[in-house]
C-alpha cells in the first residue's frame, strides 16, 4: 500500500485513522495513494515544534534564510517529472501549466531570498537620543520589522504549487522569519508532500530548525480548524471561497489572542468596454476575453466574471461573437468533480434568476469532470436589483451588463463588492468621458487594468495582488510580490538598548549597508557619536 504522511518538522507521521486519496479528474479516477489526515496529537506536535524552532528561526541571518529559500528551489527543481507527473494527475491541468507554475514558484522562492539577503525589507528606523534636550531629554529608539511566529498557510486548489506547500505565502513568511505549517488542499495531496519533502531536505542540508516547516493532511475543514485555533498559531495565509476564507477570518477573530488572517477570496474582475473601443473593435474584444475567461477553464480568482458596456450596436456583436468564440473554444477539465459541482451549482443559480438571457450554455457532450463555458448577458436596472447576479461563479462564465448609460454604469460600478482587479477597456481618450465611473471602479479594486485582461498575475515588485473586502480580508496588503512579507511581520522598537545587543540592521555600523531611516534622512551611512 502507498501511503500519503504528514511532515511533523523532519518526521514523517501517519497516526490517524482518517484516510483519503486524491482524485484524476481527466481520467476520472482516484489516485492510488492513501493519506492519513493529521490527529489532533500531530497538529499539537507541529505547533509545538514550530512554536520552539520560532525562537532560533527568528534571529538567524538574512543571509542564512536565502539560503534556506534559494535550496527549497533547488529541491523543487530536483523532484524534476516525478512533481510534473504528480501535478498533472491530481489536477486534471496540464504539463505546461504544470511546468510554468513550477517557474513561478521557483521564481517567488528566490526573489524571496534576494531581499532578506540584501536586508533593507525590515524598515529600519532611527531616531538617536538627544540627552541635553528640554524640558525632557530623548531616548534612543530603533525601530524594524520582526516575524510574528508560525504562521498556518491553506494550500489552494487552483494553483497546487504557486499558492500551495512552498508558494508565495509560504516563501514570504519563511523569508519573513516565521516558521509555516500548511495545512494541505485535500485535491493535490500528493503534490504537496511532495514539494514537501524538498522543503525539509533543504532545511536540513542548510542547518535550519526542525520545525521549521511542517505538512499536515486533511481531508476536511477538522485540520485547519484546529489550526487556526490553537494558540501557539500567530497569523494564517488563505486562497479560496469567500465562505472558507470568511469562516477562518470569524475563528481567528474569536479566540482568545485574536490573530490576522490574510485570505485571498472571490472577486469576478469588472471590465467596463466603453463604446468607441467597442465600436471599433467589437469583434477583436470578443476574441480576447473568449480567451480571457477560458483560460484555465476559468479557475482564476482574477477571471474576468463581469463585463459592463452601455447599450450600443457595439455591444450586441460583442455579445454575440463573445457566445460564438466560447461555443468555440474547447472543453477543458475541471481540477476536481467538487469545483465542477460547485461550479454547475452556482452556474445554476446565477442563469435561473428572472430577467436574464442566456447567450450560450454549450450543451455538446463534454468528457467527465469537463465544464461547459457559458455567457448570460442581462438590463442595468435588473443586474442592480439583484446581488444574486454579483456572485462570484468560478469557472468558464461571465455576465455581460448592459447598462442605459453612464450614470446607471458608475451606480453599478459603486454597488460591487470588492475586487481583485477593475479593467478599463477604451479608444482614444474617451477614458476622459468616464472619469466618475473609473474613479468608482479604481475605489473597488485592488489592481486597475487599461486595454487589457485581468488574468495573467506578474510576478512583481509593484503587483497588488488583493484588494477590498471580499476579495481579500486585509486590503492594504498584496498576497504577490515581495511587498508580501508585510503581513507577516510587526513593527518593534528597541528604546536606548546597547548599541552591540542591537540586531545587525540597527546598530551604528550598518554592518548589512542597508539604506535606514536615521533621524528622519534616507541613508546608508553610519551612526557615529559626533
Ligand atoms: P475552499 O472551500 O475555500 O477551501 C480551501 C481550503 O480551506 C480547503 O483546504 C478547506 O479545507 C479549507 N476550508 C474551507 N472552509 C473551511 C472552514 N469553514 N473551516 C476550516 N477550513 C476550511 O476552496 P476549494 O475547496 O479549493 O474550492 C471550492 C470553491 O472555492 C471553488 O469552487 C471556488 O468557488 C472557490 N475558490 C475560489 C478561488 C479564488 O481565487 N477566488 C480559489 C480557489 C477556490 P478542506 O478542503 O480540508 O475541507
Amino acid at each position: 500500500m502507498i501511503t500519503g504522511r504528514n511532515y511533523i518538522g523532519n518526521e514523517l507521521s501517519a497516526k490517524g485513522a482518517v484516510i483519503f486519496k486524491t482524485f484524476n479528474p481527466q481520467l476520472n479516477v482516484e489516485n492510488k495513494t492513501l493519506f492519513f489526515e493529521a490527529t489532533s496529537v500531530e497538529i499539537d506536535d507541529a505547533v509545538v515544534l514550530a512554536t520552539k524552532a520560532f525562537n532560533e528561526y527568528s534571529q538567524i541571518s538574512g543571509t542564512r534564510k536565502a539560503v534556506f529559500l534559494d535550496a527549497i528551489a533547488d529541491e523543487i527543481l530536483d523532484l524534476d517529472d516525478e512533481l510534473i507527473k504528480m501535478y498533472c494527475s491530481e489536477s486534471g491541468l496540464l504539463e505546461e501549466r504544470a511546468k510554468g507554475e513550477r517557474v513561478r514558484t521557483v521564481g517567488q522562492l528566490r526573489s524571496f531570498a534576494k531581499l532578506v539577503e540584501d536586508g533593507t525589507w525590515v524598515n529600519a528606523t532611527i531616531d538617536t537620543a538627544q540627552p541635553n534636550r528640554t524640558p525632557t531629554p530623548k531616548p534612543d529608539l530603533r525601530k524594524m520589522s520582526v516575524p510574528l511566529g508560525p504562521v498556518v498557510v491553506f494550500g489552494a486548489s487552483n494553483f497546487p504549487l504557486a499558492y500551495s506547500t512552498a508558494g508565495g505565502d509560504t516563501a514570504a513568511a519563511l523569508a519573513a522569519g516565521c516558521p509555516v505549517i500548511v495545512k494541505s488542499h485535500p485535491m493535490h495531496a500528493g503534490t504537496g508532500e511532495l514539494v514537501a519533502s524538498a522543503v525539509i531536505k533543504a532545511a536540513e542540508k542548510t542547518g535550519m530548525p526542525n520545525g521549521v516547516f511542517s505538512n499536515l493532511n486533511s481531508s476536511g475543514i477538522a485540520v485547519g480548524t484546529q489550526l487556526v485555533s490553537h494558540s501557539g498559531i500567530k497569523a494564517v495565509g488563505f486562497t479560496g471561497s469567500i465562505r472558507g476564507g470568511r469562516a477562518l477570518f470569524d475563528l481567528a477573530s474569536k479566540r482568545e489572542e485574536p490573530i490576522p488572517v490574510f485570505a485571498e477570496m472571490g472577486s469576478v474582475n469588472p471590465v467596463i468596454m466603453l463604446p468607441n473601443a467597442l465600436s471599433n473593435r467589437a469583434i477583436e474584444l470578443a476574441k480576447t476575453y473568449a480567451s480571457s475567461i477560458t483560460l484555465g477553464t476559468g479557475q482564476f480568482c482574477t477571471n474576468p466574471g463581469l463585463i459592463l458596456g452601455l447599450k450600443s450596436d457595439g455591444l450586441s456583436i460583442f455579445i454575440k461573437k463573445l457566445g460564438k468564440n466560447i461555443l468555440q473554444s474547447d472543453p477543458m477539465c475541471m481540477l476536481h468533480p467538487n469545483i465542477l459541482g460547485a461550479y454547475n451549482t452556482n452556474k445554476q443559480k446565477v442563469t435561473s434568476q428572472n430577467a436574464i438571457e442566456l447567450v450560450v450554455d454549450c450543451t455538446t457532450d463534454v468528457k467527465q469532470n469537463f465544464a461547459r463555458p457559458a455567457i448570460m448577458t442581462v438590463d442595468g436596472n435588473v443586474f442592480l436589483e439583484n446581488t444574486t447576479l454579483h456572485q462570484e461563479v468560478f469557472g468558464p462564465f461571465s455576465v455581460v451588463v448592459q447598462c442605459d448609460n453612464t450614470e446607471q454604469l458608475e451606480k453599478i460600478i459603486s454597488k460591487l463588492e470588492g475586487q481583485l482587479t477593475g479593467t478599463v477597456i477604451a479608444d482614444e481618450k474617451e477614458e476622459q468621458n468616464y472619469k466618475g465611473a473609473i474613479g468608482a471602479l479604481q475605489n473597488r479594486v485592488g489592481r486597475i487594468i487599461f486595454n487589457g485582461v485581468p488574468t495573467g498575475v506578474e510576478v512583481c515588485p509593484s503587483m497588488t495582488h488583493g484588494g477590498p473586502y471580499p476579495a481579500s480580508t486585509d486590503s492594504r496588503f498584496t498576497a504577490v510580490g515581495i511587498h508580501s512579507i508585510k503581513r507577516w511581520v510587526r513593527p518593534f522598537s528597541y528604546q536606548d538598548w546597547p548599541n552591540n545587543l542591537l540586531p545587525i540592521e540597527l546598530q551604528n555600523e550598518n554592518p548589512l549597508e542597508i539604506s535606514r531611516l536615521v533621524n528622519g534622512d534616507q541613508t546608508i551611512s553610519k551612526i557615529t557619536n559626533d
